[in-house]
């Protein structure tokens, strides 16, 4: 393991900009990911503004893999984990930080993105601590995210969070520009998708509002397991913000409509503002519309988040 993955600190100690080292790293060494970084570059986009809320549809052929995973119990069980550290590439090195490897996605969706898996075969479940940690740790440049077993992680067998430049994602750049004026946990329903916002300066305050707000939405819905869920955080001027986007489903209808259909499966970058297309056609044909009607399906709407709020707030 030492060879293979090296120690945060280590990068700590050399470079003030660990993860950019460690990218440029991995696409010497590893051909893969320098090909597919250079395909992203001329890969075609267009762009649709939905209420306030600019998207992104990208075509990006590299994605079928993540796109179309059978993510049911028997196909996830017939197949090799690939964030298992025995199923890596053999190119593949990666960062060690506390119970995770911090790996470079060699089917990225943008520049730099990366999966970070922990070090056991154990699975997708929130953990707010440790989300919390790697925003702590990752530039500010960089989002951090979390996609619920059945709300586009494609690995539900194995924990992992994801990261890209936030940049890429402008439903960050719009809760960013929220005015904020206290701690408070707050709805933002003019926003399109609809989502609860957390800002705090106190990394322990965010950890405890985000951990008390599932809690709360677990109950509302009367659930064994956890909601539904896509969980996108950043820091911003030692700020500590946080989207949490509930959901309804996991797949909209049209992904599965095999004559009309579009193979989109949203997660949270998607509704962050980044469209994953893989099929030529399916990227001709999307546009704001069926951005809008993927979106509404999947999301809870702006009215039954309000009622969850509601009922968060008298229990709370
Ligand atoms: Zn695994």
């Amino acid at each position: 393991m030492q060879d293979k993955f090296i120690p945060l600190e280590n990068y700590l100690k050399y470079s003030g900009n660990w993860l950019d080292e460690f990218f440029t790293d991995q696409k010497k060494k590893w051909n893969l990911l320098s090909k597919n970084t250079v395909v992203l570059r001329s890969q075609d986009e267009k762009h649709v503004k939905i209420g306030k809320n600019n998207f992104i549809i990208s075509h990006n052929p590299n994605r079928t893999a993540s796109t179309m995973a059978q993510v049911d119990e028997k196909s996830v069980g017939a197949r090799k984990c690939f964030l298992c550290e025995n199923n890596l590439y053999p190119e593949q090195t990666g960062v060690l930080l506390d119970d995770y490897i911090i790996l470079c996605n060699p089917f990225p969706i943008t520049e730099m993105h990366f999966t970070i898996a922990n070090k056991r075969h154990i699975p997708q479940k929130f953990n707010i601590k440790d989300f919390i940690s790697l925003i702590k740790i990752f530039p500010e440049e960089h989002a951090v995210f979390y996609n619920g077993p059945k709300c586009g992680a494609s690995a539900p067998d194995h924990l992992h969070f994801q990261s890209v430049p936030k940049s890429k994602l402008m439903l960050i750049e719009f809760a960013d520009n929220l005015e904020k004026s206290s701690e408070q946990i707050e709805i933002v329903t003019d926003a399109f998708p609809n989502f609860i916002f957390v800002e705090s300066k106190s990394a322990a305050i965010a950890e405890k509002s985000i951990a008390e707000l599932i809690k709360s939405v677990k109950k509302y819905f009367q659930l064994e397991t956890e909601p539904m869920i896509n969980v996108l955080g950043w820091k911003n001027k030692n700020r500590y913000k946080l989207i949490l986007i509930l959901r309804k489903k996991h797949r909209p209808d049209i992904f599965f409509d095999e004559k009309k259909g579009m193979k989109i499966s949203p997660a949270s970058a998607d509704l962050a503002g980044l469209i994953v297309t893989i099929d030529a056609d399916d990227f001709n044909r999307a546009n704001l519309n069926s951005t809008k009607q993927i979106i509404e399906e999947v999301t809870i709407n702006g009215s039954e988040l309000t009622t969850i709020m509601k009922y968060y707030n008298s229990k709370n």
